[in-house]
């Protein structure tokens, strides 16, 4: 008999969290460790759920590093005592705050399933019941006596991702989030399907390894036409500044001119890393592919290849933090951590 698995419900807040006042008609929060209340159906799952929630509750908009490295202490104390996390968080930076997640655990060997929704859990016509629901029985699933999944993902309307390629695409649908460049891992409908051929393979008998230092000093620097010198320039000179994320066009171009190829020269002379990141929702940066990206490519700036900026700007801030040399950062940049690019 497979035993029951425990698993642990992580509660920083958004709209998941809220219930309507219909007096009022505002959204406020309610008392997460009643949840049972709200969602009966939780009784039935064939696993022991237990809650935890942040003491104040955050919109997602308030989250920050220190947050994320509060999320991960909760799962750091609990981790031998359960056997898979769902993270509940408000949708609008949870592709951020997942993709740091994914990087601060190393030799993860238990699923942490972040999930959310985009009507409170009261409202009549809710998401967040199945979101919910499916979530804690993927993180629930097990492989023989083990958890399934050993990486963090983000599941929403019925499909599961890897969290790191994940960014949200919409305001209004239940379906706010897309992984455009990497397979769905798993989909829920009649039953609950998994990408067998796209989950990471679940790393066991290794020391879970957790980073927790993050750099502040970066900045995401999207380019759009007429951009102008001042802006660039005050942007690249910030005291300071250790690294940029450089929305670029289409396939990581840039424009050609003097001022333009100089700055972002002098920049990384001053070793500040300049990641190429496209703006386009899909697709990868191919430098050099282009004329316009030659000077990028002389410049030594880094291949963010088909990253999502989210996951980019968790990847350098946890890069940075950890301090990697000089010499060696651009490979690391450039090397797939957790499976956040090809
Ligand atoms: N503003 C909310 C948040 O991100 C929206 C949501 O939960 O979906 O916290």
């Amino acid at each position: 008999m497979t035993k029951v698995p425990n698993i642990l419900l992580i509660y920083t807040g958004g709209t998941i969290g809220m219930v309507k006042d219909y007096k009022s008609n505002a959204l406020k929060a309610f008392n997460f460790n009643q949840i049972k209340n709200k969602i009966p159906e939780l009784n039935l799952l064939e696993c022991n759920i237990h809650t935890i929630s942040f003491d104040e509750p955050i919109d997602s908009s308030n989250m920050n590093p220190k947050y994320w490295v509060q999320i991960t202490e909760i799962i750091e104390s609990q981790y031998d005592k359960f056997d898979g996390f769902v993270v509940l968080s408000g949708t609008d930076t949870m592709s951020y705050t997942a993709s740091a997640i994914s990087f601060m655990f190393e030799n993860l060997s238990k699923p942490v399933i972040f999930t959310g929704s985009q009507l409170p859990i009261g409202d009549l016509r809710t998401d967040a019941k199945e979101n919910l629901i499916t979530a804690i029985q993927i993180a629930a699933t097990q492989k023989g006596d083990l958890p399934k999944i050993g990486e963090v993902c983000l599941y929403f309307e019925y499909k599961l991702y890897r969290a790191n390629r994940t960014t949200k695409v919409s305001t209004e649908q239940f379906e706010a989030f897309n992984s455009p460049n990497f397979p769905k891992l798993g989909e829920s409908g009649v039953h609950l399907n998994f990408n067998n051929n796209v989950l990471k393979k679940v790393v066991r008998n290794k020391k879970l390894i957790i980073r927790k230092n993050f750099d502040a000093n970066i900045v995401i620097l999207k380019l759009f036409p007429g951009i102008n010198k001042e802006v660039v320039k005050s942007i690249l000179e910030i005291t300071n500044l250790k690294g940029v994320i450089l929305e670029t066009y289409g396939a990581g171009n840039a424009p050609t001119s003097k001022w333009f190829t100089e700055l972002i020269q002098k920049a990384t002379q001053k070793n500040i890393y300049i990641v190429n990141v496209t703006q386009c929702i899909s697709g990868s940066v191919i430098l050099g592919h282009y004329e316009t990206s030659n000077h990028l490519k002389k410049a030594g700036i880094i291949n963010g290849k088909d990253i999502t900026t989210e996951s980019a700007v968790a990847k350098l801030k946890y890069l940075i933090g950890e301090k990697i040399p000089v010499n060696t950062f651009k490979k690391a940049f450039e090397t797939p951590l957790r499976g956040e690019m090809n």
